[in-house]
């Protein structure tokens, strides 16, 4: 469809209209020496075949695979891809494809970024979450221990290929987890956006919904890709559901999604931005009808309140030791930079437990 045009992001492009073909293209530039592909065990089962078909001859590049899931974005694995690259004779000339969810594009484009003081790399996002989030802006990054992304630099990739058609073979776990990102890119600055997104069919989102969220990402990234301001939009429902996602991580056998976790944030901040911002009453019911209807109740207990302000009292966003907040105004507009409370923080967390 010719509504969805190539995005100009910060000197890079991002491709929708037959993205593979786009890659093809970009290799063969003549630009670079030689490439490698890191993707995961599952999309190297289900991604890679379609990336091969359409490089047909051109398929002389390197494989590095990682174990999927979020335990591979730490440094011992960042070490392997750096010895893969070493390995396989990687110059500086050499491009990084990242064929993968957002494991593998903040694994890839932190080890790419510091290999050799950084070589090129792409991303080929996989994942919803990756397509309307992770691939875009620059951030790349691993975890250590249970923090997440503590470690890592902004370095912008040399492009972005979105194929939708990646998402056939994507759990319906894993599109949810991407539609919490999407609602938050309507909630923040578009209520239109956020109007079509609650009427429809979430389990599938369209190519157009896609395109958008990843317009709207785009736009906030450019003007502020450094998060000085106006990128911190992007943190609503983040700073509670990072830290509920966390504990998540420590505590339970089958851990929350991302997108899980950052919708039980978004319930608990539009409940702060009904108490501090102006969001109204009628406003925090629709918001809180929509994600409910969604995700799964996850059970939040008192007890746990400590150990999730602890995280939150670590979070990358706070200054001067205060826990920040990104709330809204009303639905379609973000209101940044608001300290919130342990009073106001644990009230919300009971609002979301009633
Ligand atoms: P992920 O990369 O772990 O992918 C989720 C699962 O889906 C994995 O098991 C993966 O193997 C599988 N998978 C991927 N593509 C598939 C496909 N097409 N078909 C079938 N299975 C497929 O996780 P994610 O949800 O994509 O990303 C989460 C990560 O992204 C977190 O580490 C988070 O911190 C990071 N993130 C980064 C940014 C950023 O700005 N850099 C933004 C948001 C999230
Ligand atoms: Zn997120």
């Amino acid at each position: 469809a010719d509504t969805m045009e190539t995005l100009q992001s910060n000197s890079y492009n991002i491709y929708f209209n037959d993205a593979l073909a786009e890659v093809v293209r970009f290799v063969e530039n003549g630009h670079y020496s030689r490439f490698f592909v890191l993707t995961d065990e599952n999309t190297a089962k289900h991604c890679l075949p379609l990336l091969r078909e359409k490089l047909g001859d051109n398929d002389n590049y390197d494989l590095i695979e990682i174990n999927a899931g979020e335990e591979s974005k730490d440094i011992d694995f960042c070490i392997g891809v750096w010895k893969m690259l070493i390995d396989f004779g990687a110059d500086r000339k050499s491009l990084l494809i990242n064929l993968g969810g957002g494991v593998v594009s903040d694994l890839g484009g932190f080890a790419a970024s510091t290999f050799k003081r950084g070589i090129d790399f792409v991303h080929v996002p996989t994942t919803l979450l990756s397509q309307v989030d992770a691939s875009v802006g620059g951030k790349t990054g691993i975890d250590i221990d249970s923090i997440k992304n503590i470690i890592g630099t902004f370095t912008q990739p040399k492009a972005v290929f979105i194929e939708y058609d990646f998402l056939k073979t994507l759990p319906a776990r894993q599109i949810l987890s991407g539609t919490a990102e999407m609602l938050k890119h309507g909630l923040i600055c578009d209520a239109d956006y956020w109007n079509l997104l609650k009427e429809s069919d979430l389990s599938q989102p369209t190519a157009e919904m896609v395109y958008r969220s990843v317009a709207i990402k785009n736009q906030v990234v450019l003007e502020d890709p450094h998060e000085k301001n106006i990128r911190k939009s992007l943190n609503f429902g983040h700073t509670i559901g990072h830290a509920v996602e966390t504990y998540s991580l420590v505590h339970d056998e089958d851990s929350l999604s991302h997108g899980e976790a950052i919708a039980i944030g978004m319930i608990c901040e539009a409940y702060l931005a009904y108490k501090k911002t102006g969001l109204s009453l009628d406003e925090l019911n629709e918001i809180t009808d929509v994600l409910t209807s969604l995700y799964p109740f996850y059970q939040l207990r008192e007890e746990m309140n400590d150990e999730l302000l602890e995280i939150m009292k670590k979070d990358k966003k706070n200054q001067n030791g205060n826990i920040n907040c990104t709330l809204l105004n009303k639905i379609g507009e973000f209101n940044i930079d608001n300290i919130c409370t342990t009073e106001e923080l644990i009230e919300s967390l009971q609002y979301y437990a009633s």
